[in-house]
């Protein structure tokens, strides 16, 4: 142990991992990495480029920011226009396009827009600001939801009424429903979410493997977690067998963390969620919870309903079922970059349009 080279540790087990690859991807084998942190791990590692062509790794859904619909983002604005309104939201969000402008171009005119680095930094500004109204934009899966639900009991614990949160949070087992029910989206296996697994557990998506003949792994994050996701994926071909397996052993247990899980059922509950691409998921949302209603910016505000606005020229809605890769979209790299996004696929750090540009993969 005292000699051991951890670098070369990782490099043997990634050789290793790879020649299994070969070995067992005898036939085509499609594979979703449901996240977005799985999509950048991939394009940084150059995972495509090395693997064989048998092995197809298409992106999913996990970009929380990407799967905020047009929709949502106009109810943003239509937030952060109010009087006397300091609207706080995590800095990828800021760029995202409404059906007009973003909440930057809106911060431009004016409004009172701030980036925080977490809810407790929404917090802060609430007290620190008690004439004004702070609203926290709620974006995020299950992995960001229980600091959100310990902000809305912290408030009511204080009696802070001037914080509420717009919550737009989404589930990840309804979205893998879906998308195991679209027939356009053909995909063989998942990569599952390392990190909202570690909240929720396996047993809420166990259903794709059991209804849907569809096995994942929940995969850790670095490069040769993600082979190593693909060997276990491909065992299960080889053996007949679809189920739910966990790689990322060390910081997922099949159980979940019920102290989270009890954080999030506490304050929030499933409600019909509009996805960008998608469309509208059955429960595939959290809403606020009766008892917490003075924290709830949707209630509080009044807010109107706006519809869904599609972004001329974006497929975001096609890359984010896995139905197309970016650089098959015309747009990318000519009118859409990072530098000036068209589609949130390209604003967020996780987007896959974003990973696939800044680190040049093949589709
Ligand atoms: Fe949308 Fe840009 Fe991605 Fe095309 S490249 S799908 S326009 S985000």
């Amino acid at each position: 142990v005292k000699n051991y080279n951890i670098e070369q540790g990782i490099k043997t087990a990634a050789e290793r991992y790879l020649q299994e690859i070969y070995e067992l991807a005898t036939t085509p084998y499609t594979v979703m990495e449901v996240c977005g942190t799985h999509t950048v791990a991939i394009a940084k590692n150059a995972l495509r480029d090395i693997l064989p062509s048998q092995i197809r790794l298409v992106s999913g859904p996990g970009c929380p920011v990407c799967v905020t619909d047009s929709s949502d983002i106009d109810r943003f604005l239509y937030l952060a226009a109010q009087p006397n309104v300091i609207t706080a939201t995590f800095g990828d969000m800021i760029r995202v396009p409404g059906s007009k402008k973003s909440l930057q171009m809106l911060r431009g005119e004016g409004a009172d827009i701030r980036i925080v680095y977490s809810t407790l930094d929404a917090l802060e500004l609430a007290r620190k600001n008690p004439t004004k109204e702070v609203v926290f934009l709620g974006v995020g899966f299950e992995t960001t939801v229980p600091t959100v639900a310990v902000s809305i009991e912290s408030a009511k614990n204080e009696g802070l009424k001037n914080y509420s949160v717009l919550s737009m949070h989404k589930l990840v087992p309804p979205v893998l429903r879906a998308l195991a029910e679209d027939p356009e989206t053909k995909v063989d296996g998942f990569l599952d979410p390392g990190h909202v697994c570690a909240i929720i557990g396996t047993k809420p998506i166990e259903f794709m493997a059991k209804d849907y003949n569809k096995p994942g792994v929940v995969t850790g994050f670095e490069g040769v977690d993600v082979l190593e996701g693909l060997v276990m994926l491909l065992r299960q071909r080889a053996q007949g067998r679809s189920e739910i397996e966990i790689q990322y052993q060390r910081m997922v247990k099949p159980e979940g963390n019920p102290v989270a899980q009890s954080f999030i059922d506490k304050v929030f509950e499933p409600v019909d969620a509009a996805f960008r691409g998608l469309g509208t998921i059955e429960q595939g949302g959290l809403g606020i919870r009766k008892g917490y209603e003075d924290w709830d910016a949707e209630k509080k505000f009044d807010l109107p309903v706006f519809e869904t606005v599609e972004i001329p020229g974006c497929r975001c809605g096609q890359v984010l079922k896995g139905q197309i890769a970016p650089p098959q979209c015309p747009l990318f790299g000519r009118k859409c970059t990072p530098l000036a996004p068209v589609g949130p696929c390209m604003v967020s750090s996780e987007g896959s349009c974003a990973a696939y540009y800044r680190y040049a993969q093949r589709s």
